[in-house]
């Protein structure tokens, strides 16, 4: 036994590096949030280990994944002050950035994205579809007409996420926003981020609802923090180079990466190498005594030491994954550069699937009726309607009444500079469902005219 373990040991010593020097970056701050949890929860290891070999298990078991087909509502929170405002472009810059990562979102979670070409063709099988769409709110919690977005100018530089995880951004009387029901849209907020007073590098954050659980947790975080913080320039995707954005991060992925947290995906390398050791799931001899890292739980990503900042070109190695094709760097849960990741996995899209189906995210598919603007400007009038989907799906969208209309007489469509698109006429058709193709159009905001006898409604209209 004792010649066994010797040779093993001058094994590990021979072939692997056991610890790789980099510099810390705390890029994303799923650490911070679950270090707050271990300190609150003392079995908090315990249950989440109890969940990964739920989700292995689950995982071994899968059938056909479900697919998902209605838009989540989400809803922007911007807290910044002048300054930061001024950097991302003021209101029509933060309009274009929404749209910009919205486009991003639907894409990189229905395999749409274009830089999928660059997955290797030794991952490309790997390739997972999540199918899961996101669409911008546009009925508020008291039933008003919204864009999804709301933005709050403040004198504040920022807010730390270090304390609390970041939870003063969340509440009205501490400078922040309330969420909005968070059983029913997705918040996000779009803020500055400090660790005290000084700029932290942290550029993402998320407080992901199983954290909130208290039969889970007996010290969860409250219900009303679950949701995502973002760095202001680290959201949307550049569309010139002058735009201010974060060095590295101007593709949306970070919006991309913490939305997989919200439902409920880990690290690669099993957020298990804070003293700088990398550790793979497997017992191994690390610094004079035997350690066992952690995994993702997710069965086809490889097994990973440490986590990977910057650009990278494949193949990329490390001990744990020591030969071809190595690490999947390109994966969305990954830390390296926007311009590096391209993909989330099969069981990865199974996991958040399953999430969204029959887990915690269930309720967040449950109010489509939020995706739309309030149904009509006369609630005593007959011709109450629905713009359906809002975002459009590859351009389609559909004017949809609960009853024949009266008196409809056609809709008109422009483009966000007033230019004329198309018209449809209406009049006496006899049904309540009007389909409109915009799929040759270019993608971002049009205004869609509904003219009835007595008034013309304006709405807006996001084509992604
Ligand atoms: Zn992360």
């Amino acid at each position: 036994m004792r010649s066994v373990l010797l040779v093993f040991y001058c094994f590990c010593l021979f072939s692997f590096n056991v610890s790789v020097a980099q510099v810390k970056w705390e890029k994303c701050g799923y650490d911070i949030v679950r270090s707050a949890m271990m300190v609150k929860n003392p079995d908090f290891e315990q249950r989440l280990e109890a969940q990964l070999n739920a989700r292995q298990k689950m995982l071994a078991a899968k059938t056909t994944k479900t697919t998902v087909n209605i838009n989540i509502p989400v809803v922007f929170h911007f807290i910044l002050n002048q300054q930061q405002l001024h950097q991302v472009g003021d209101s029509s810059g933060i309009a274009q950035r929404i749209i910009t990562q919205m486009q991003v979102l639907n894409e990189d979670y229905n395999r749409g994205n274009g830089d999928s070409s660059k997955i290797p063709g030794a991952f490309k099988s790997l390739y997972g579809n999540p199918n899961i769409k996101f669409g911008l709110a546009h009925t508020d919690p008291n039933g008003n007409s919204t864009d999804g977005w709301e933005i709050k100018t403040t004198t504040l530089q920022g807010f730390d996420v270090f304390a609390n995880s970041g939870s003063a951004a969340k509440y009205d009387s501490s400078g922040g926003t309330n969420a909005w029901d968070v059983s029913s849209y997705l918040n996000i907020w779009v803020i500055n981020m400090l660790e005290g007073t000084v700029q932290s590098g942290v550029i993402g954050l998320t407080v992901p609802p199983s954290f909130t659980d208290s039969s889970i947790y007996s010290n969860a975080n409250p219900k009303v923090e679950m949701g995502v913080l973002i760095r202001y320039d680290a959201f949307g995707r550049r569309t010139n180079s002058s735009e201010y954005f974060y060095p590295g991060i101007d593709l949306g992925r970070t919006t991309t990466h913490e939305i997989g947290h919200y439902f409920n995906l880990f690290h690669p390398w099993g957020d298990d190498d804070d003293d700088d050791i990398c550790r793979c799931p497997w017992p191994r001899f690390l610094n004079g005594s035997w350690q066992t890292g952690h995994d993702d739980g997710i069965a086809d990503t490889p097994p990973e030491g440490c986590r990977h900042y910057g650009g990278y070109t494949f193949p990329v190695y490390d001990s744990c994954s020591p030969s071809y094709p190595g690490l999947l760097f390109m994966d969305y849960m990954e830390y390296v550069d926007d311009s590096s990741m391209s993909m989330f996995t099969n069981d990865q899209a199974y996991v958040m699937d399953n999430d969204i189906s029959i887990g915690y995210t269930h309720s967040l598919i449950s109010h489509p009726q939020l995706l739309d603007y309030p149904g009509t400007t006369n609630p005593n009038s007959d011709n109450i309607y629905s713009l359906y989907p809002n975002p459009a799906i590859l351009g389609r969208t559909s004017v949809n009444f609960n009853l024949l209309p009266e008196g409809f007489e056609s809709i008109s469509v422009y483009n966000s500079f007033g230019q004329h698109i198309m018209d449809i006429n209406t009049s006496n058709q006899l049904t309540t469902y009007y389909p409109i193709d915009l799929s040759g159009q270019k993608k971002g905001m049009y205004f869609v005219k509904l003219h009835f006898a007595n008034r013309t409604d304006v709405r807006k209209l996001v084509v992604l």
